[in-house]
């Protein structure tokens, strides 16, 4: 039986268990998979805990992925590159620690028939999850990046940590429609990791005039996938923009996890529409 869990604060909305355990079972693996909210400074006990109980591995989410590191034996290359990790593995009573974020979104990208390589990217925000796509998007051979933040100050922080760790051309920009319009016009991916138009938040894009100038051929991503089409990638389809949802990102992330919690490949393509099924179905979108 294959023990894994998710552990953060909030954790109650995860929707973890729901992806992991549609894709376990499509794999036909005997599972058990726990929900656990473990505050700020109860790692070392959590870690105690998944030890004493036999449980092979564990995501982890806010406020865990930076705070874990100390505790791990390993941590593989994308943990370091983005100094961050959100998959443990416990293996012998060691933890070695894995970040399938930017792999995650990688793969969501090409899905929909899109790589970064030679790709100029426009980012809007500049949180927690814009230096990991960042840096990936950086990896994979984006001719550019540019992040749009409302606190300007955030963007110029996040663009010196990937300045520091690759070699590509970046720059950041404020948040006002004018600012908008003149970098997404020359982009080829645009990628909305603000929480603006998500649900539960009253707030959107004050504008959508932004996405006029943008080529015909580009993408237009948000990583919300609640609403499973946001009003953004509604404007963006109108506009004969190709759109894509952040649900891919998030089955991805979990896929490649399972890949690391089974040491083994998964055939991920074989079982992604039931995993999406599964996880829309538990969002009722
Ligand atoms: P975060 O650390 O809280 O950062 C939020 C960013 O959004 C900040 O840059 C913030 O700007 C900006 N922002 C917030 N409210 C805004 C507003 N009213 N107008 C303009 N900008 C605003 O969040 P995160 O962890 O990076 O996540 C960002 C988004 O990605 C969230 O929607 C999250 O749900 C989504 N996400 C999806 C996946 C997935 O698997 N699909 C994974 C991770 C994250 P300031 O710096 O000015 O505050």
């Amino acid at each position: 039986m294959l023990k894994i869990a998710v552990i953060g604060d909030p954790i109650e909305h995860s929707l973890s268990p729901i992806v992991h355990g549609a894709a376990l079972s499509a794999l036909g693996i005997d599972y058990e998979y726990e929900r656990t909210r473990v505050k700020k400074g109860g790692l070392s006990d959590y870690i105690e805990y998944a030890k004493k109980n036999g449980i092979c591995g564990f995501n982890l989410t806010m406020p865990h992925k930076v705070d874990v590191i100390p505790y791990l034996s390993e941590v593989d290359e994308s943990g370091c590159v983005f100094d961050s990790v959100n998959t443990v593995c416990i293996k012998d009573s060691r933890l070695y620690g894995y970040n399938t974020d930017g792999v995650g979104y990688k793969l969501s990208l090409k899905r929909c028939g899109y790589t970064f390589d030679k790709s100029r990217v426009v980012i809007l925000g500049a949180g927690g999850v814009v230096r990991t796509l960042a840096i990936t998007a950086a990896m994979e051979g984006a001719e550019s990046i540019c992040i749009l933040n409302r606190t300007k100050s955030r963007g110029e922080e996040v663009c010196e940590i990937v300045a520091q760790k690759t070699n590509i051309k970046i720059d950041c920009g404020n948040f006002l429609t004018s600012e908008l319009e003149k970098r997404c016009s020359s982009a080829d991916i645009v990628i909305n990791a603000t929480p603006l138009g998500m649900g539960g938040i009253d707030e959107d894009f004050a504008s959508f005039d932004f996405l006029d100038g943008i080529s015909k051929g580009a993408l237009v991503s948000d990583l919300i996938y609640n609403p499973y089409e946001t009003s953004l990638l509604k404007e963006a389809k109108i506009r004969g923009l190709k759109t894509q949802n952040g649900l891919g990102m998030l089955i991805y992330q979990a896929l490649v996890a399972d890949e690391y919690y089974l040491g083994q490949k998964i055939d991920m393509e074989e079982i992604y529409d039931s995993v999406e099924q599964a996880a829309r179905c538990e969002m009722n979108i």
